[in-house]
C-alpha cells in the first residue's frame, strides 16, 4: 500500500487562537459520545441528567456540545477549554481527524484554510505513527458515536 501523503509528518503547534471552538458553517459540530459525556459530566461534578441539560444540543440523535455566541459552551475568553482534561476526543485530536487525513486537499480545506498552528513552519513535526494513531482514535471515537442509538438516552 502506498504511504499516506503525510509519510514524513506534518508540523503543528497549537497556538491557542480557539478559531477552532468558533463555529465554521457546517464544522460548528464537537460530537460526544456517551463514554465522553459520562467523562465530562463526572469532572463537572453533574449528574447526566444536569450536563445533558446544561451542555448538550442534540443533532437528530446525535449528541453535540452546545455553542453559544458563535463558541462552544465550554471555550473560556482567554481561549483556553473549560474542560480540558477530558474533553471529546474529537478535539483531542485535531488537526489529525480521519476525515481530515484522507488527502492533502481535505487537510487545507478544513484545517491549514484557518488553524495558525498548521502553518508554522517552525512547529514541532509530528510523525506518521503520531498522526496514525490520532487519526485512528478519531475514528473509533466517531464510530463509536454513530453506533449509539435511543438505547443510551444520556
Ligand atoms: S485553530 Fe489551530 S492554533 Fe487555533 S486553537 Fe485551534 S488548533 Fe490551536
Ligand atoms: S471542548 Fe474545549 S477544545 Fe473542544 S471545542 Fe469546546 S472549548 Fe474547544
Amino acid at each position: 500500500m502506498a504511504d499516506p501523503w503525510y509519510a514524513n509528518g506534518i508540523r503543528f503547534k497549537c497556538t491557542q487562537c480557539g478559531v477552532c471552538c468558533h463555529a465554521k458553517g457546517e464544522l460548528a459540530y464537537v460530537y460526544v459520545n456517551q463514554e465522553e459525556r459520562r467523562r465530562i459530566a463526572g469532572a463537572l461534578e453533574k449528574t447526566l441528567e444536569e450536563f445533558a441539560s446544561e451542555y448538550i444540543a442534540m443533532d437528530g440523535r446525535f449528541y453535540l456540545l452546545k455553542f453559544k455566541d458563535g463558541k462552544c459552551i465550554f471555550l473560556n475568553e482567554d481561549n483556553s477549554c473549560r474542560v480540558q482534561e477530558v474533553k471529546p476526543t474529537q478535539c483531542l485530536t485535531f488537526p489529525f481527524h480521519h476525515d481530515f487525513m484522507q488527502d492533502e486537499e481535505s487537510y487545507e480545506k478544513y484545517v491549514r484554510s484557518y488553524c495558525p498552528g498548521s502553518k508554522d513552519e517552525t512547529a514541532p513535526l509530528h510523525d506518521l505513527k503520531e498522526i496514525s494513531e490520532q487519526s485512528n482514535e478519531n475514528a473509533v471515537a466517531k464510530f463509536i458515536h454513530l453506533s449509539e442509538t435511543e438505547e443510551f438516552p444520556v
